[in-house]
Order: C-alpha cells, then sequence, then structure tokens
C-alpha cells in the first residue's frame, strides 16, 4: 500500500474499534445510512473475494451507494480518512480485480440499480453503474423487442454494466459485436477526491474531442475512478440465426476449420469451440448425445438478412466437410438454439461437477496460433499433473483453460498457478495478449512487465496517477505497482 494509505482497523465487527474506525463510522454516518454500511463478519466473509477465489482478503467496510451524489459524499470520507477502495459491481470478475487483498474499503453498486431512461428512439439508454446486464436486456425487451444492448459475458444475468465497462467484458458474440468499450457511449464517475466526472458522446458514430475519456475509463477495472452511471448504446439485432454444431475426432481439424471459415470471408456472429473434456461434462449435464470420443466441438452462429443466410451457411458446411467434421447438427427452433447456448453459458457451472475448485485462464492469440497454443496448454497439463478443459472464443483468439484442482491441497494450488504462468506466457510467446475479455486484476498482474516494456509501464502508471493521484483506488490491481500483491509471479 502507497505511504500515507491507511486500510481500516481489521477489528471492525469483531473487537473493540479504535479511535480511527470511530471517527470514519461517524462521518460516513453523515451521508449514509446505517443499513448500507456493512462491517460485520457476514460481510466481511461475503465480500472477500470476486469469482477468482484465489485472491481475497477480510473488507474494512463495504458500502452501498444509491446515487452518484450519494457516492461523491462517500468519496470524499474515504479521502479524509485517507482510505484505499475497491470498486464492486456483482463480484462475478474472474481476476481478482475486485478482492480486497489488503482490507480495503469496498464500495459495491449493488444498490446503484435503477434503468434512468430508454431512449428508445435515440437508441440509448441511461443506467445506473449497478443494473445487470440482464436487467437491462429485459426492460428493452418488454418496449422494443428488436433492440438490444449487444455485449453478452455468460455471467450477463448476474454481471452489472459498470462491471462489464470497468472490465471491458466480452463474450461469445464478441467476434462481430465486439468488446463492452464499443457500447458505451459516455460515463459518469467519481474520482478518489469525490469529484464528480462526465464523459459525453451521442451516438457513438462521432468522435468526441479533445480526448476519448469513455474508452480510456472501459477496461481501467477501478484503478481510475468509480462509474456511478453510463450511457450505453442499444443496436438492433440482426434478423435471421442460424446455428450449427459440428464435431471432431481431432481438435487439429477443428483449429483448421475455425482458419477456414474465417478466411471464406464470412464472418460469423460466434465462433466457439469446446474439447474433449468439456464434451463429456456438457453431455452428462445436457444429453446432446455428442458421441465418446468426439474431442472437438464448434458452435457456430450465422446471423444477417435472412435470404443471404443459407447460402453462407452452406459454406460454412462445405469448409466444415473438407476439415473432417464427423456430424453436423443444425439447430433447427428456437428451443434448440437456446439450448445450446445455455450449455455453453453454463459450461463453467458444469465443471464444478469434475472438481473442487478450478481456475479459468484468459489469453488471446493471432488465430493462425490457436493449434499451437492448444499444444502448449496442454503440455502445461502434463508437466504439473493437472486436468485442463478448454471451452473458447476460438473465432476470437481468445482461449479459456480450464484448470481442475482441489484447493485443500496446497501442492494443488502451486501446481495450477505454475501451469496458469505457463501458459499465459506462451500465449505472449506466440504474439498475443495476457487477457481478451477477463481483465488482469491482482491474478495476473506481475506478469505485466512480460507484457510491456518498462517505459510503456510507466507511461501507464503517470496516466493513472492523472485520474487518482491518491493511489487509494484499487491499489496493486492492473498495473505492477506493488508486486508482493501478485497471485501468478513472473
Ligand atoms: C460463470 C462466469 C462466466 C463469465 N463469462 C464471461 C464472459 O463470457 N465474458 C467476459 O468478459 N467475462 C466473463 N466473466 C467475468 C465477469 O462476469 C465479467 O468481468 C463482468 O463484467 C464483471 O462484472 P461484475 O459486476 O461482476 O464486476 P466485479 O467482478 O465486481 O468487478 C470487476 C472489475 O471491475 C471493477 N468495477 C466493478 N464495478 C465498477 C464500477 N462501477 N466502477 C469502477 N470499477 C468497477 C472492479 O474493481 C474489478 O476490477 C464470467 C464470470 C463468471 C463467474
Amino acid at each position: 500500500m502507497a505511504p500515507g494509505m491507511n486500510s481500516l482497523d481489521a477489528s471492525i465487527g469483531t473487537q473493540i474499534p479504535t479511535k480511527a474506525t470511530i471517527a470514519f463510522l461517524q462521518d460516513l454516518s453523515r451521508v449514509l445510512p446505517a443499513s448500507r454500511v456493512s462491517t460485520d463478519a457476514a460481510g466481511k466473509a461475503l465480500f472477500r473475494s470476486d469469482a477468482f477465489t484465489l485472491a481475497g482478503g477480510a473488507p474494512s467496510a463495504v458500502v452501498f451507494p444509491e446515487s452518484t451524489a450519494e457516492a461523491a459524499a462517500v468519496m470524499q470520507v474515504l479521502a479524509a480518512h485517507r482510505l484505499a477502495i475497491v470498486p464492486r459491481g456483482s463480484g462475478t470478475g474472474l481476476a481478482g480485480g475486485a478482492a480486497p487483498v489488503r482490507g480495503e474499503v469496498v464500495v459495491c453498486t449493488s444498490r446503484l440499480n435503477r434503468i434512468i431512461e430508454l431512449d428508445l428512439p435515440g437508441r440509448t439508454a441511461h443506467v445506473q453503474s449497478g443494473v445487470l446486464n440482464g436487467q437491462l436486456n429485459d426492460a428493452i425487451a418488454k418496449q422494443a423487442p428488436h433492440l438490444h444492448f449487444a455485449p453478452d459475458p455468460s455471467s450477463a444475468r448476474a454481471a452489472t454494466i459498470g462491471g462489464n465497462a470497468a472490465a471491458n467484458a466480452g463474450g461469445v458474440h464478441t467476434l462481430k459485436d465486439f468488446v463492452t468499450s464499443n457500447h458505451i457511449l459516455g460515463v459518469t464517475v467519481v474520482l478518489d477526491s469525490g469529484e464528480v466526472l462526465t464523459t459525453r458522446g451521442m451516438t457513438g458514430v462521432h468522435a468526441s474531442p479533445p480526448f476519448d475519456l469513455t474508452a480510456l475509463l472501459c477496461g481501467s477495472e477501478g484503478t481510475l475512478a468509480l462509474i456511478t452511471e453510463l450511457r450505453v448504446k442499444l443496436v438492433p439485432k440482426r434478423g435471421g440465426v442460424r446455428t450449427l454444431l459440428a464435431l471432431f475426432d481431432s481438435a487439429g481439424d477443428a483449429g483448421r476449420a475455425v482458419a477456414g471459415i474465417i478466411a471464406t470471408g464470412i464472418l460469423p456472429a460466434a465462433l466457439e469451440m469446446m474439447d474433449g473434456t468439456m464434451i463429456r461434462v456438457i453431455e452428462d449435464a445436457y444429453h446432446f448425445g455428442i458421441p465418446a470420443g468426439t474431442t472437438a466441438l464448434l458452435v457456430i452462429e450465422l446471423d444477417g438478412d435472412d435470404a443471404l443466410l443459407d447460402g453462407e451457411l452452406a459454406e460454412v458446411r462445405a469448409v466444415l466437410t473438407e476439415c473432417h467434421a464427423t456430424d453436423l447438427r443444425a439447430a433447427t427452433t428456437p428451443d434448440d438454439r437456446a439450448k445450446l447456448w445455455k450449455a455453453r453459458k453454463s459450461a463453467f457451472g458444469a465443471i464444478g461437477k469434475l472438481s473442487h475448485s478450478y481456475c479459468t485462464q484468459d489469453a488471446c492469440v493471432p488465430r493462425s496460433k490457436l493449434p499451437l497454443m492448444l499444444e502448449r496448454i496442454h503440455q502445461a497439463a502434463g508437466r504439473y499433473g493437472l486436468t485442463i478443459s478448454n471451452v473458447f472464443h476460438a473465432g476470437d483468439g481468445n482461449v479459456h483453460p480450464i484448470f481442475l484442482y482441489d484447493d485443500c491441497d496446497p501442492a494443488q494450488v502451486a501446481n495450477a498457478l505454475a501451469a496458469c504462468r505457463e501458459v499465459l506466457l506462451a500465449a505472449l510467446e506466440l504474439g498475443g495478449t495476457l487477457t481478451g475479455e477477463h481483465g488482469i486484476g491482482v491474478e495476473k498482474v506481475g506478469l505485466m512487465p512480460a507484457a510491456f516494456d518498462s517505459d510503456t509501464l510507466a507511461a501507464f502508471v503517470t496516466l493513472k496517477l492523472a485520474f487518482a493521484p491518491s493511489g487509494r483506488l484499487n491499489p496493486g490491481k492492473l498495473l505492477p505497482t506493488d508486486p508482493s500483491l501478485a497471485i501468478i509471479r513472473l
């Protein structure tokens, strides 16, 4: 933690509070009712980590503002007491970005949950940052079924729009729809001083001089500011949809098919891949009748003008057949399609049947390097004696190896982290990145010096200090300012 920065007395809620704690809670009580400040053991347990459970700590307090003005007042109190802050949405993040690893105060947006305006003719929505992605899309569907907020992480029913923006989330349709930052027009944020800043965007097709601060704040993982409101783009759903399942006896053939489909010039809405381990988990849970011995599966979704789709589908089928697909199954009804996507989106959850604990990695490589990357993942699994299953956004080159381990066994935890490190460094070696959509958090921050040279890292830190000079906002996350916090080390 930077000099001059406090985490509150860890005794809050368990022992007699210290003077500093009493003073902080008194000041806080002037801006928030007691019902929206949690300092008890339940709060400490509930908010100790996000979905990356290997990083965690007891928060000093958890606070729940309901408006930008309240959030600003809270941030002013935190500034006066020089307390470090972790912004948090729903805590579904997979990189420890929302974990209060050093007892920071968690500012949770779950009560910032109002849809302020749906401007359907203008095709925008103005929402508070704690509105859930699924909640917004349900509200849009009631009034304008042809429109939606396009970012669709598999966690959409649970994750907040603020969390989607802060992590710059992707999803199964990122190949065509791009990551969240492309769908955010403007944000209102509270700086660590308590000042409020609003970036403006009208329709997303115009430039917004002088600097594109909206894009900068997207993906900043709570290190620059607390997002309290967002103005987001609503886009038309595309008319027709064709969804195809392709089975393979060889992962190499499936990899070649991915490259072949992209090479046709057709841009699928989604192009997802699963390996044999994952297929068996899905088959156990959903009974698609996938033959034993199938080692790779692709889900391909085409969308657009109905009149063109059957021609595109025939082209894709030809590539799949040429790459030795053993079976091709089209989803012929909306129910079939929904079942297919439910299976894909529930894949991480279904892994719970196989293992006590798991860690989902996230890295990108150029599509052409996917077969090599899968080979490197396979080698890491062998070297560290782990089972690894793969379900990933093949069209984006975004791999998600899932490392299975038992978190009660320190040796298995160490092996899982060592395997993660090897896989992430392999992605960099192949010309890729440390993350495609889950972010860096505290999990991967130790590897940032392998991804960026020291001048670039120094420029990132200068930029961070321009927004958050106190260093109190999500310290040690995203930028390697405190190497002792890193979970995976160089
Ligand atoms: C089962 C499962 C499936 C998933 N599928 C996907 C997927 O398909 N694609 C994908 O990209 N991700 C996926 N994720 C990861 C996660 O759901 C996303 O990163 C999501 O956007 C996080 O939203 P959240 O509200 O839970 O944010 P949190 O986990 O609470 O926070 C995430 C990060 O954003 C910061 N943050 C949160 N809210 C704010 C705010 N208001 N202001 C400033 N900073 C903030 C936090 O400090 C943290 O660094 C998945 C996770 C799970 C558990």
